[in-house]
């Protein structure tokens, strides 16, 4: 790279308003805090955010299959509390943001700003009353489902397993789009099945995001879209977050590396438009601590990051801007597209 796009790398990293659209950390936050530590996240996160020039986390509530269904609310509100107490410890670094304003306030103050976002509506079970608590507690970001089936309807698995015919939305799920989109929360289809999804696209009213799926047609996971998916999120001004993981990155491991994630920006940006692309890059490497190597002992694959933590997202900017983008595409993909949608979707 010449010198002169080098400084253009910079510029744009030091410029744009850099989200990463899908990050788990309150998980291992809240397990972290419950063995007596605290500012978690200013120790072990905010360096490689500085580092890699990354502004706003959406930050997601992720409930493992062990604690539920008993405890799923339990869960969901200790992780929320762990983000609380946060930024209140870290009250001069981060920020946990409801409302436009907050994240223009955070980006004055040069905090990092954090968006809530529930992966999974488990904690809620069938109770929409419970809806209006986590929306006052800060979740502006509901994914409907994990990869599994809940009381709104059936997740895509990462790999097929046995069971039988798999449903749309359900009737509390209808009830629960509708009621978050009037509150003000974005839907997220990022795990949904397809049946789930179509059903989705009939019934949202308000732009739509896959916080954190790829392309079926460069990696052929049913956690990734199909060119049809792709097209109707764009016609409905939704994001797609682009998920560093191998398995959504490449079909093999030795294809799976940031040139290939380029690929699925190359091909969305293709098929409808850059303005349709973010990044939810999922990274999960420090959370393997929590997997057991048994559970992974017979895996024909094992679960990596091709972009090697936050302080690594430079290398995106620079495959975008190798790749041909313009600045104003590229401060989309980081930031900007997403920030549409909030826009659009929030009170
Ligand atoms: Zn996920």
């Amino acid at each position: 790279m010449g010198v002169q796009a080098a400084e253009r790398v910079q510029q744009l990293q030091r410029a744009a308003q850099i989200i990463d659209g899908h990050f788990d950390l309150l998980m291992d936050v809240e397990i972290q805090r419950s063995r007596g530590r605290k500012r978690v996240i200013e120790t072990d996160y905010l360096p490689a955010f500085e580092q890699g020039g990354v502004k706003t986390i959406v930050a997601a509530i992720f409930v493992d299959n062990e604690f539920l269904p008993e405890m799923g609310l339990r869960k969901a509100l200790n992780q929320i509390s762990a983000m609380h107490e946060e930024a209140l410890e870290s009250s001069d670094k981060i920020m946990l943001c409801k409302t436009m304003e907050d994240l223009n306030t955070a980006r004055e103050q040069g905090k990092v700003a954090f968006i809530l976002s529930l992966e999974g509506a488990e904690p809620l079970s069938n109770d929409l009353s419970l809806l209006r608590i986590f929306y006052e507690l800060g979740v502006r970001l509901l994914g409907l489902v994990w990869s599994r089936r809940n009381y709104v309807g059936d997740g895509s698995f990462f790999s097929p397993v046995r069971e039988g015919k798999k449903g749309g939305i359900t009737d509390f799920g209808v009830r629960l789009i509708e009621e978050a989109e009037a509150m003000g929360m974005i839907i997220d289809v990022s795990h949904l099945n397809d049946e789930g999804f179509w059903d989705v696209m009939e019934i949202a009213k308000k732009p739509v995001i896959a916080s954190h799926s790829n392309c079926r047609s460069l990696a052929n996971s049913m956690r990734n879209l199909t060119d049809e998916q792709i097209k109707a999120l764009a016609v409905r001004n939704g994001v797609i977050g682009m998920n560093a993981n191998n398995f959504f990155t490449a079909d093999s491991d030795e294809e799976a590396n940031v040139n290939s994630l380029l690929n699925h920006v190359d091909y969305i940006a293709k098929l409808v438009g850059a303005e349709h692309v973010g990044l939810g890059l999922d990274l999960c490497d420090d959370f393997m601590k929590y997997v057991s190597p048994e559970s992974l002992k017979h895996a024909p694959r094992k679960p990596f990051d091709v972009v090697k933590g936050h302080q690594s997202v430079p290398q995106l900017t620079t495959g975008l801007v190798e790749r041909g983008y313009t600045d104003e595409q590229i401060e989309g993909i980081l930031g900007k597209n997403f920030e549409r949608v909030y826009q659009d979707v929030w009170k």
